[in-house]
């Protein structure tokens, strides 16, 4: 049995054990425990990326309780665990998502295809980006964008063209983009999409006014979108941007970036990017698990703790022996994540 002492000294969110208070202490200064981490359907346990979720309920070492359970009604898309093994079947129906819709990707297929002025003063407030880059330098190693789509939150396309880089392009890698030189030969030129873009993001907002809550500028999913951005070379603030390839949550336990091709396949269910890539998959791919994770049910909905930064997280305001005298509990509760929880932005 486990003393009362060892016990005081558990971790209320991910549940190690230490030999001293202040090793807990220590321990919770530096996790940035919240209500808005992954977390176990059956023990509560909280982990630091769905990834590490996985490996708690199917393996290589799982909780052999929790495992068990999965086994017989959890999702292993969302990890989720149900009621029964019926409320599994129909909640599978739902969390499995199909392969985009054939028809808006044909119409991406068309060439340039501009929908931007029916957005001017509606909602859809957030938008997904995503590029094909084709080879320029002399080994065609450097990317350049040859083509871009944007759509909204309801996967509809808003801008899609393809676009003559500045550079020559000495390899069209052809084998993923489909690219081909006619294709960008009287395309617009980097410079215009830019422009375009850049509009449309800001949606009339000066750059230095945006902020992330009530404005008018919009919310830009996308996977890699440094990379992204810096090809196209448009300034976006990062308190606007969603990258599905930099949320810890869809991180791997090595705190790599997890491919794009991987995340569908996990977390939606199915998979993209086999042959010619279309950017149009891929920013549906990026929509649809930005809301997965934006529509998560976390209980801390409000964000009454500040969120904690890398150098000073909210135990700075507190004495040491303060913090000793709390229980697992209460140091839980007074501890916050060190990045934005998407459920914030529901
Ligand atoms: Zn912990
Ligand atoms: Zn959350
Ligand atoms: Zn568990
Ligand atoms: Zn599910």
């Amino acid at each position: 049995m486990e003393s009362a002492e060892h016990l005081r000294n558990k971790c209320a969110a991910c549940y190690r054990q230490f030999n001293r208070m202040e090793h807990l202490v220590e321990h919770m200064r530096t996790s940035y425990h919240s209500d808005h981490e992954p977390m176990c359907g059956i023990c509560r346990k909280h982990c630091r990326s769905f990834e590490s979720l996985r490996e708690h309920l199917i393996g290589p070492l799982p909780k052999a309780e929790c495992e068990r359970i999965f086994k017989e009604r959890g999702c292993h898309i969302c990890l989720n665990i149900l009621g029964s093994r019926n409320a599994l079947r129909s909640h599978l129906n739902a969390c499995q998502l199909p392969r985009t819709n054939g028809l808006a990707y044909r119409m991406a297929n068309l060439g340039i295809y501009d929908n931007t002025r029916n957005y001017e003063n509606a909602g859809g407030r957030v938008v997904a980006l995503a590029c094909k880059m084709v080879g320029g330098g002399s080994d065609g190693s450097l990317d350049l964008c040859a083509r871009v789509c944007l759509i909204d939150e309801y996967e509809n396309i808003i801008f899609h063209t393809y676009v003559k880089p500045q550079l020559p392009v000495t390899h069209f890698r052809y084998e993923t983009t489909g690219i081909r030189p006619e294709m960008i030969m009287d395309a617009p030129g980097v410079r215009q999409v830019q422009r375009k873009i850049q509009e449309f993001l800001c949606n009339g907002e000066a750059m230095w006014k945006i902020r992330p809550k009530g404005g008018k500028a919009r919310i830009l999913v996308g996977h890699g979108l440094d990379h992204d951005l810096r090809c196209l070379e448009v300034d976006y603030p990062g308190t606007m941007i969603r990258d599905t390839a930099k949320y810890p949550p869809l991180m791997k336990t090595s705190k790599l970036s997890n491919s794009l091709k991987y995340l569908a396949k996990a977390y939606l269910g199915y998979e993209i990017q086999t042959g010619i890539q279309d950017p149009y998959e891929d920013c549906v791919a990026t929509m649809r698990l930005y809301k997965k994770m934006k529509y998560q049910s976390h209980n801390n909905k409000v964000e009454d703790i500040p969120l904690a930064t890398e150098n000073r997280n909210n135990f700075a305001s507190w004495r040491s022996n303060e913090l000793e005298r709390m229980s697992p509990d209460e140091l839980l509760r007074i501890s916050a994540s060190d990045y934005y929880c998407w459920c914030l932005d529901s």
